[in-house]
């Protein structure tokens, strides 16, 4: 079993960070929940390298930046009992000294951290199953005939559940998919 855990969106949670800046530099009034598409700036006329330039400011105050869930360090130590858990983010590589730093703080550990582009897709790494809450990665991830299981956020909402796509709400509902997911294997 080789799981890839993605971070923004589902381990790590910038938005009290990102969205005052957002706000701020553009003028724009807009709440998390509010947040329907991936695509978002889009819609207030903005490109990727706006967001982009905001969301790498916000992970330098990574001190601040909060965990979707709560105790994300052991949950992790579970997944770990059932095969290989790797760290993969799609990101700007300049602001994976400040990753490192947020996961060394927040004591998770993984077996490796994978950083690719930004706009790269992650269904061409070798995992069986990936926990993702971009709806272009987890569409790409059920067409390669690989397991996604989308954490559920306000802009992945969208996406259908099928044979390949499997919703989750927290790492709870993972640990008891993977153990499943192992079992059969047997
Ligand atoms: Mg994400």
């Amino acid at each position: 079993m080789k799981l890839a855990i993605d971070l923004d969106g589902v381990l790590a949670d910038a938005s009290e960070i990102w969205i005052p800046i957002f706000q701020k530099k553009f003028n724009i009034q807009i709440l998390k929940n509010q947040i329907n598409s991936w695509n978002f700036w889009e819609q207030f006329g903005l490109q990727y390298n706006d967001f982009e330039e905001v969301f790498d400011e916000a992970w330098a105050d990574w001190q601040n930046v909060k965990e979707t869930e709560n105790n994300i360090s052991e949950k992790i130590i579970q997944l770990r009992n059932f095969g290989q858990v790797d760290l993969v983010t799609a990101r700007n590589k300049k602001t994976m000294g400040f990753v490192n730093k947020w996961l060394e703080y927040k004591k998770i550990q993984l077996d490796n951290v994978i950083v690719v582009d930004a706009n790269e897709s992650k269904a061409i790494l070798d995992y069986n199953i990936f926990l993702d809450d971009s709806p272009i990665q987890v569409k790409q991830i059920a067409h390669s005939k690989k397991i996604a299981l989308v954490y559920n956020q306000p802009w992945n909402r969208e996406i259908k559940e099928n044979n390949n796509i499997i919703r989750v709400k927290n790492l709870f509902d993972v640990i008891l998919f993977v153990r499943k997911f192992v079992e059969d294997f047997k």
